[in-house]
């Protein structure tokens, strides 16, 4: 076990920091104010290869290891969550869903230009009637001719509303013993799809200039090769698509946290009451203490669940801690960081504010911090929950 970052990995760090000062954080509270999508952000992080982290070269990826991968993930989400949570979906939903599912065809067609950010990608598995029950499909995928017919909606899509290609789980089959079976992914090159909509939903509490929406699906056909991995296999296609995405959302939030120490001990040192800065102040320093030991030890679950994922092992287990504890660990520091602000944190003038919004989707999407427990619980007691 070695707690360096070796040279490669402190360099991916150095770098993405960089690039994140000077590109992201000036415009972040622009962003969020005008809930402006950050295209030409990730237009610009494309050819640094942060915009395909983990997809190997071949494929116009970065070729980064698990550990990079997180690290990238960690100094986006420092600057800005809607920024990650837009690369996260790219990433880790959607880029490595072709990767791990894909045919060498629809790898070769995809990968690059995702990675390029020549097109953006969406995951659609949320349902009105299908959150935390994501095996509770009722988007229908029916065979006729040689083509497939979709009808449902879907909602709370990250990405949705400017996407050109997406990832979407509807069921091929109705009959079968367990609602977790007959489920297909498929790939939908939705730009100008008969039968596909969107609908953006506005006026969200955080990842403001991040794109959420809805998507409607009226008889919209697609080709027999649209699907992705196999007929009947979607669900497993989709909880693997989680994992690599909560590890996202879990390093993203490590950013949150780790933004929120250094605004915080900046502010504590310059902000002056009672004739000292308030660092001095014993309940300051106690509020300090708990984020910096909350964030080192979601740092360490994230980089913990990398390992495994670097070993190409199932990492469930260890990337729904990782993500229930530094979402919500996330969420205590950027409470805090508002706390140690004052008055002054509740407005945007200083981003504690932003990062407060940010942080409190964080233990809701991609599997609720309910979610990841009864997956933790279920895993050491051999009991499940739910089915
Ligand atoms: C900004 C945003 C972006 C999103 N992006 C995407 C995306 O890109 N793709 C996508 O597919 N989805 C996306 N989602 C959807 C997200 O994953 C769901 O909102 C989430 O899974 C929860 O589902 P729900 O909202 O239906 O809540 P529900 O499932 O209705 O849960 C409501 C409450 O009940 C609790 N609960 C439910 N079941 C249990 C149980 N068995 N035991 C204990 N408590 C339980 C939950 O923890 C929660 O507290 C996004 C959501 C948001 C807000």
């Amino acid at each position: 076990m070695d707690f360096e970052l070796t040279p490669e990995q402190k360099a991916v760090k150095e770098m993405t920091r960089r690039f994140a000062e000077e590109e992201i954080v000036p415009l972040a509270r622009e962003n969020d104010r005008k809930c402006r999508f950050p295209h030409e952000i990730i237009k610009k992080m494309a050819p640094m290869g942060l915009v395909g982290g983990p997809i190997p070269e071949k494929y116009g990826g970065a070729g980064l290891d698990f550990i990079s991968h997180a690290i990238v993930t960690e100094e986006i989400g420092r600057a800005c969550s809607s920024v990650r949570t837009t690369l996260s979906v790219q990433v880790s939903l959607v880029e490595l869903c072709i990767l791990n599912w894909g045919t060498e065809e629809q790898k070769r067609k995809y990968l690059p230009a995702l990675c390029k950010g020549e097109l953006i990608g969406c995951f659609a598995l949320t349902e009105p009637g299908a959150g935390s029950d994501a095996a509770n499909q009722s988007t229908r995928a029916i065979s006729r001719g040689d083509k497939w017919a979709l009808n449902g909606t879907k909602t709370w899509i990250s990405n949705a509303g400017v996407a050109d290609i997406a990832i979407l789980i509807a069921r091929t089959d109705a009959d079968t013993k367990e609602k977790h079976e007959g489920l297909t992914a498929f790939i939908i090159e939705c730009k100008g799809k008969k039968g596909y909509s969107t609908r953006d939903i506005e006026n969200k509490l955080g990842l403001r200039s991040s794109n959420t929406a809805e998507i409607f699906l009226e008889d919209c056909e697609l080709p027999r090769n649209a699907v992705l991995g196999e007929v009947g296999q979607g669900f497993k296609v989709a909880m693997g698509g989680l994992d690599n995405g909560r590890f996202s959302v879990a390093a993203g939030c490590v950013g949150i946290s780790q933004a929120c120490i250094d605004a915080s001990v900046k502010y504590a040192k310059e902000r002056i009451q009672f004739d000292r800065p308030i660092g001095s102040f014993q309940l300051i320093q106690d509020m300090i203490a708990r984020m910096v030991v909350d964030t080192e030890a979601a740092r360490l679950l994230v980089y913990k669940a990398a390992d495994v994922k670097n070993k190409g092992e199932r990492s469930t287990h260890e990337t729904s801690i990782a993500k229930y504890f530094a979402s919500e660990a996330a969420l205590r520091a950027a409470n805090m960081a508002v706390q140690i602000h004052g008055g002054y944190g509740y407005s945007d003038e200083f981003p504690v504010e932003r990062y407060l919004r940010d942080a409190r989707v964080a233990t809701i999407y991609e599997g609720t911090s309910e979610i990841q427990k009864l997956i933790i619980g279920r895993d050491v007691l051999g009991l499940r929950a739910f089915a």
